[in-house]
């Protein structure tokens, strides 16, 4: 099912690495186009597994059952990508994997991301290495105070991450983390948090949706906007700057950035992801395609498709938290015909657990914020 120039066509079966609401996603986009999906985790009924073709459950380092699983599939790509880098090898060794291991290895530790990012030139947080209390004390004399420790690897929506108000606190934030490899961030004075997500081609090319403006609530995205409401010349700066960081890491596939407007008007890159976000799940409704239906198509050597924004939209994210009262009263949320919901199948409601989001759509993103949060009212039921 390979086609000229090494297109993986309609038909062919992808597989994807991680099993979450990211991958759900992907397995729709994927089936849309006619592919069949193939998911890999060590879990069972997950939220990728009730929409692929098969699913297959194991660890993420049982070297032997990820061969057989690249075996089986015309690429792997990644939904989750804190996987090993000897489990992006082995799936190497069978098949094509999209984006390369490589890209995983950069984008999985903070400090390697941001090594990368100041050695080509992209604006980033100040920083500064931490591996003992000493390191971070001096860090702190560096950089000053109030600053952010955030362990190297393993981090998402917020986790491992300590503020330091005062250096007094050090000891206490350095203890807290558990004496992991750190970085240590200056916080920054942001007059907004964004996001681009880009998709690069098997050729090179490079394309990116409007630019995302978030909000977050307790570290965790809440909600997202589009357009975002910032001047059109630091958009095209953002969606620059991701083409560039896409171009140096040589993705084939789609990568996230997300950005801090410091109120000075310049962009800094906080973060990467390899993969869809977040805060790219409005494109689902709101654009001529969607970021997954990108996905699928960068990592099968397809043509990338069109990334307008048809209308204003705001996707508000619905976490376990929603649930607190019982179950959630959908229809209510959905009376409105300009909101759409998305469930992911996740069978356990926790609090901070991502569950679902809502997309709005309006004449303009004021009314599309107004819209979503009057639904997401609606859903917690008033005894
Ligand atoms: P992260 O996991 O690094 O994306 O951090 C989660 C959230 O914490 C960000 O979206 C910001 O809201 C906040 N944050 C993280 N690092 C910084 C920083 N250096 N300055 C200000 N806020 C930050």
């Amino acid at each position: 099912m390979t086609g000229a120039g090494g297109v993986i066509l309609p038909g062919a079966t992808l597989g994807v690495l991680g099993s979450g609401q990211l991958g759900r996603m992907f397995a729709i986009a994927a089936r849309r186009l006619g592919y069949r999906v193939h998911t890999y985790s060590p879990d069972r009924d997950t939220p990728t597994g009730q929409v692929a073709d098969v699913e297959t459950c194991g660890a993420y380092d049982d070297i032997e059952a990820v061969r057989r699983f690249a075996r089986g599939v015309s690429v792997v790509t990644f939904e989750f990508e804190n996987v090993p880098a000897a489990t992006a090898q082995v799936a190497r060794e069978e098949t094509l994997v999209r984006p390369d291991g490589s890209v995983l290895h950069t984008t999985q530790n903070r400090l390697r991301e941001k090594r990368f990012l100041q050695g080509a030139g992209f604006p980033v947080t100040p920083f500064r290495p931490v591996e003992s209390l000493v390191d971070l004390e001096q860090a702190v004399r560096e950089l000053g105070c109030p600053a952010i420790l955030k362990t190297a690897g393993w981090g998402y929506d917020g986790k491992g991450q300590v503020r330091l108000n005062t250096p007094a606190e050090a000891a206490g934030a350095w203890a807290k983390l558990g004496g992991e490899p750190a970085v240590l961030e200056a916080l920054v004075d942001f007059s907004a948090e964004l996001s681009v997500v880009g998709a690069r081609g098997a050729g090179g090319e490079c394309v990116t949706f409007p630019v995302f403006e978030n909000e977050h609530a307790r570290h965790i995205l809440d909600v997202t906007l589009c357009p975002a409401r910032i001047p059109a010349a630091v958009q095209e700066q953002a969606r620059q700057l991701t083409c560039g960081i896409l171009e140096q890491l040589q993705v084939v596939g789609v990568l996230c950035v997300e950005f801090f407007l410091e109120r000075s008007g310049r962009l800094v890159v906080n973060e990467l992801a390899p993969r869809p976000h977040n805060s790219g799940h409005l494109t689902i409704d709101a654009c001529l395609s969607c970021q997954f239906e990108q996905q699928v198509r960068a990592v099968c050597g397809l043509p990338l498709a069109g990334t307008e924004l048809l209308r204003p939209a705001v996707m508000v994210n619905l976490l376990g938290d929603v649930w607190e009262r019982g179950e959630p009263d959908w229809a209510a949320a959905l009376s409105d015909p300009w909101v759409k919901l998305h469930l992911y199948g996740k069978l356990e409601p926790r609090v901070g657990r991502k569950m679902g989001h809502l997309t709005a759509l309006g004449e303009n993103v004021e009314q599309a914020l107004q819209r979503g949060q009057r639904a997401k009212d609606r859903l917690q039921r008033s005894e």
